[in-house]
C-alpha cells in the first residue's frame, strides 16, 4: 500500500472504458503553460479532454528557456506532421495562465527569498524570476517573453490569462490577434 494505490484503482476504472486516439493536432488547438498548483489544474479549470491540448507547467507558470525550448519543438513536430491539414496556415495559440494566491508569491519577499535559495541551493535571482507576487503584471511580462523570443514560430499566437483561485473564473488580460 502506498500513497498511489488509490490513484491506481483510478486508473484501472479509466483504462476499463478508455479509447486510444491516433496522434493529431490538439483539437483546440491551444497549448497551455500554467503553474504547477493542484488547484489550477488546466483539465478540470479549462474543461479539458484528452487530445485536447498540451500543457506545459512549472512553478508559477513562468515563460522560462525550458518552455520556450518545449513550444518551439511542438510548432515543429506540428508543421512537419499536420502542415498540409491546415486551413489557415496557423499551427496554435499558447495561452498563459498565471494565478491568484500563488505560491511563488512569497518569493517576492527577500527574506523569504533569501531563506529558500539557502535551503535549496537555487540562485536567489532564478527565484525572483520565478516569483508571481501579481498575475496580471507578470503574464503580461511573459507574454511579451515569448512573443518576442527568436525562437517562437511565427505561426504560433500567444495571450495571457489570470486564474482567480476565490472565484475560478479565467479574465483573459491579452488576447493573441494574429499579424
Ligand atoms: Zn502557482
Amino acid at each position: 500500500m502506498t500513497r498511489m494505490t488509490p490513484l491506481l484503482e483510478r486508473n484501472e476504472q479509466f483504462a476499463r472504458t478508455y479509447t486510444p486516439a491516433a496522434l493529431s493536432l490538439p483539437a483546440a488547438q491551444v497549448i497551455v503553460v500554467t503553474c504547477l498548483d493542484h488547484r489550477v489544474d488546466p483539465a478540470i479549470v479549462l474543461g479539458l479532454q484528452l487530445g485536447d491540448a498540451p500543457v506545459i507547467r512549472n512553478a508559477g507558470g513562468r515563460v522560462t528557456p525550458a518552455v520556450i525550448e518545449d513550444i518551439a519543438y511542438l510548432a515543429f513536430l506540428a508543421e512537419q506532421l499536420f502542415g498540409g491539414q491546415l486551413a489557415d496556415d496557423r499551427l496554435f495559440e499558447v495561452a498563459i495562465v498565471h494565478h491568484t494566491q500563488c505560491g511563488t508569491g512569497f518569493l517576492a519577499d527577500p527574506s523569504f527569498r533569501h531563506q529558500a535559495a539557502e535551503a535549496t541551493g537555487l540562485p536567489e535571482a532564478a527565484l525572483e524570476a520565478s516569483a508571481v507576487a501579481d498575475p496580471h503584471v507578470t503574464v503580461q511580462a511573459d507574454v511579451k517573453r515569448l512573443l518576442t523570443s527568436p525562437l517562437l514560430s511565427p505561426k504560433v499566437s500567444v495571450s495571457g490569462h489570470v486564474y482567480d483561485i476565490a472565484t475560478g473564473r479565467l479574465t483573459t488580460t491579452l488576447d493573441a490577434p494574429y499579424p
